[in-house]
């Protein structure tokens, strides 16, 4: 070992939870150093948020222009070029990388692009240099996770997906999850033929089940293949291509010519010697933090896709946050309850806070109010279709729940999470305006729905 150098913090992971705690950090005066491995924006920038978004967005596009050739008010259905969009998704996770190698210069976060590992309390090595921090944060991720089967190899990750050079021209995706329906959705409006199998008996068990039955009902009618409740026995290569093999109800084979393995991802401990550490795991292998994102260890603490819980990226923003106030010493934990959950499927899927289901389970009197894109001027306008359900507390009168499908759900989600945030009330919805048209008119409708009191339904 080499030379020493001292900082106040030391992050490991250059992903969204590392950057933005990084940054937080140092805005608050600390020395900060930071290692990234890989390449700075982690996961989310490079292979999962951003690029997903940019090829979900051109599938939209060809959805909506579909819908207006069917409608015959465009003439004829826009052909499109692959390779340019992966260009241009590759031109927008650049940009978007540079700018946040960008805010890490301007806000004096060190960063050293290597890969570092935890050598001890307060120390990490990097190269043969020893770095010691008065406090560590572990934010290095969480790599694909596939289910041992045979032929397994045959299988893609999401990122050999993301970057394929032609669509292909029939996907078979094991695991109906975020990722595996997002990718689905996606290459079936580029033309491929696309089967998913997903071992559950349905789609997204935790979330409302009104709302995911419309958006499996959606989704079939673009046609998409889902089946349910079938379990994938393995994957091999047939003179055309692949086949999935499966079986549940009934068995069967899925014919493809590429295959997603979407089954869940595992944190990535790679440099992380919890053992050696004394860092204590949770029964699934993910780092153990307490609600101030501290470990077993005092000053190491973990955030984001290595800690589990929501791997989803404002998930790993929201503790890297609390993680940062905790080590500036003012003790306050992440409040899960108004984490938003969002699909970016078509049509698309987004919920905060609790289902009437939850609230029962938990012992409160709920009822839940609902309004229809169908009767929404603005949906009407767009071509827009879905469902708006809000939950609310029978007895106080507030907001516990929003569950939306249908287009811009995820930005809508927004103005929920405030209400669910500040437990808004009847009356307080009553006396809220909203601007006309928007689809944003039918999360109030549908809270005043719970009551009775929606005007337009
Ligand atoms: P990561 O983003 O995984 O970053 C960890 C970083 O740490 C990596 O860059 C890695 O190179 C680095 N690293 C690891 N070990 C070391 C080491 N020892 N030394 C130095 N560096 C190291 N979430 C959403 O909220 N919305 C979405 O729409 C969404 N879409 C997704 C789509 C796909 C296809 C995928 C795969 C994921 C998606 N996610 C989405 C999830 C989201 O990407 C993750 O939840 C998020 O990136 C987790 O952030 P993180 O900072 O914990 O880790």
């Amino acid at each position: 070992d080499t030379m020493r150098e001292d900082y106040d913090l030391i992050v490991i992971g250059g992903g969204p939870g590392g950057y933005l705690a990084a940054i937080t950090a140092a805005k608050e005066g600390l020395s900060v150093l930071l290692f990234e491995g890989g390449r700075i924006g982690g996961t989310c920038l490079n292979v999962g948020c951003i690029p997903t978004k940019y090829l979900l967005d051109k599938a939209a596009a060809m959805e909506k222009v579909r819908s207006l050739v069917d409608q015959k008010i465009f003439r004829e259905c826009g052909l499109f070029s692959f390779r340019k969009i992966q260009e241009g998704r590759n031109e927008v996770v650049h940009k978007l990388v540079s700018g946040v190698e960008y805010l890490l210069e301007a806000n004096k976060v060190r960063v050293v692009h290597a890969y570092a590992a935890l050598a001890g309390p307060g120390e990490v090595e990097c190269d043969g240099i020893r770095y010691r921090g008065k406090d560590i944060l572990i934010a290095t991720g969480s790599v694909p996770s596939f289910i041992p089967i045979e032929g397994a190899e045959h299988a893609m990750t999401s990122t050999q997906v993301l970057e394929l050079e032609k669509v292909p021209g029939r996907l078979a995706v094991i695991g109906g999850g975020v990722i595996g329906m997002e990718l689905a959705s996606a290459y079936c409006s580029l033309g491929s033929e696309v089967t998913v199998l997903e071992v559950l008996p349905e789609l997204f068990p935790a979330e409302d089940r009104k709302a995911v039955a419309y958006m499996a009902r959606a989704l079939k009618k673009r046609g998409i293949h889902i089946f349910c409740g079938m379990k994938v026995q393995k994957v091999e290569k047939s003179k055309t291509g692949l086949r999935v093999c499966y079986e549940g109800a009934q068995s069967g084979v899925a014919e493809a010519d590429v295959v997603l393995m979407a089954t869940g991802r595992k944190p990535n401990l790679n440099g992380i010697d919890t053992e050696a550490a004394g860092i204590s795991l949770t029964p699934r292998g993910e780092i153990q933090v307490d609600a101030y994102m501290e470990t077993s260890v005092p000053h190491i603490y973990a955030i984001g896709d290595a800690v589990g819980g929501y791997q989803l990226a404002h998930a790993a923003y929201a503790e890297g946050e609390a993680a940062v106030r905790n080590i500036m010493g003012r003790s306050e934990a992440v409040d899960l309850s108004i984490m938003p959950r969002c699909i970016y499927t078509m049509p698309a899927f987004a919920a905060v806070g609790i289902s009437a289901v939850k609230a029962e389970e938990m012992g409160i009197a709920a009822v839940t109010g609902e309004f229809a894109y169908s009767a929404n001027g603005m949906a009407l306008a767009e071509g827009a279709d879905g469902l708006v359900r809000v939950v609310m507390d029978k007895e106080r009168e507030t907001t516990l729940g929003v569950h939306i499908v249908g287009e811009n759900a995820p930005e809508m989600i927004a103005f929920a999470s405030a209400a669910v945030r500040d437990k808004m009330t009847l009356e307080e919805w009553e006396r809220m305006v909203v601007a006309h048209p928007s689809l944003s008119e039918m999360i109030k409708e549908a809270a005043l729905d719970c009551f009775g009191k929606s005007v337009h339904k």
